[in-house]
């Protein structure tokens, strides 16, 4: 059977330093980092999650302002609110959560933040400083998934590594992350042939596709690590992966489940990115 690789424990870990950053910051400026979160519209997984986020906030000590808009906000509205966040120094990071109500614009409304606020590592400039190998902040997920496998001291130079998923939050910011730690990684999408062909050659398998448990134990490698980073609610209300975590974990050395795996890893590198955007903001 597969060791499980503990998020919530890498989490914690992950929350106690910001924790000590956070209070020596205050010590040292008198400033708390502080987080709004935007949140549009009445979707209920999207109120969960900024409660979840504000939450841990609250325990890493960064204080967070609440912009609720259920009824939604008009385009020129959001950007409006975006740009007084940006110009507001007591704001060190704007959390807009996705996926926005339809008629918003996800792209323009992501690039209205400043990049020095980013606190998610969507904005274009920040997605390009990690392309060019010099990167500011990193997208959550991905910079999660690289937490969980370097406190496991997964070994990545050299390691064949595939991710299934191909999107601008998780799959490709995590290829571009695996890539730069030498691994060779391999990129599979819905046009991929041959999925389990990729998916088998993999010593470190991410899955990031939205399916539920598309990745069955028979396209795993013996010995692989595996990292899950779906999340999904079937119609009986139980919360799987994009793995099938039972036949999977028969064949993987390591896998993450879900829940507990990359999920609080997410929102505890969103309190390290917090952390660190109040630094630069603060220039200490
Ligand atoms: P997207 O829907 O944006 O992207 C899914 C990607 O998977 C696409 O690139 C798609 O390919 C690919 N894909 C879908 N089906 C298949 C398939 N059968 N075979 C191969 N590739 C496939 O999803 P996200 O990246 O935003 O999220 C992925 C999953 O991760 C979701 O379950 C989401 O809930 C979860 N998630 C979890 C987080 C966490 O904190 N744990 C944070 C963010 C997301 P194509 O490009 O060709 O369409």
């Amino acid at each position: 059977m597969a060791q499980t690789l503990d998020g919530k424990l890498v989490a914690q870990k992950v929350l106690a330093e910001v924790k000590a950053g956070v209070s020596a910051l205050k010590d040292r400026t008198g400033t708390v980092p502080t987080l709004a979160a935007v949140l549009l519209g009445d979707f209920a997984p999207s109120k969960i999650y900024v409660a979840n986020k504000k939450k841990m906030a609250a325990e890493a000590g960064i204080a967070s302002r609440d912009f609720l808009y259920p009824e939604g906000l008009s385009q020129p509205d959001l950007l409006a609110l975006l740009r007084r966040l940006n110009a507001d120094p007591a704001i060190h990071g704007i959390l807009l959560q996705l996926p926005l109500p339809q008629g918003c614009d996800e792209d323009e409304a992501i690039a209205a933040i400043a990049p020095e606020k980013d606190v998610d590592g969507f904005h274009p400039m920040n997605l390009g400083h990690l392309l060019a190998g010099a990167p500011t902040v990193l997208p959550c997920t991905p910079a999660g998934v690289m937490e969980i496998l370097d406190h496991y001291g997964v070994e990545l130079k050299g390691a064949e590594a595939v991710v299934v998923g191909r999107s601008r939050i998780v799959g490709k910011p995590l290829a571009q992350l695996l890539l730069a730690r030498h691994a060779t990684v391999t990129m599979c999408h819905t046009r991929t042939r041959d999925l389990a062909a990729h998916t088998l050659r993999a010593e470190v398998l991410c899955v990031a596709a939205g399916r539920p448990q598309v990745i069955k134990g028979e396209m795993v490698r013996e010995g692989a690590v595996v990292v899950d980073v779906g999340i999904n609610r079937l119609e009986s209300g139980k919360l799987v992966g994009d793995v099938d975590f039972e036949s999977a974990s028969k064949r993987a050395r390591a896998i993450t489940p879900v829940p507990g795996g990359v999920g609080p890893m997410t929102v505890a590198m969103l309190m390290r990115n917090t952390l660190q955007a109040a630094k630069r903001q603060l220039q200490v």
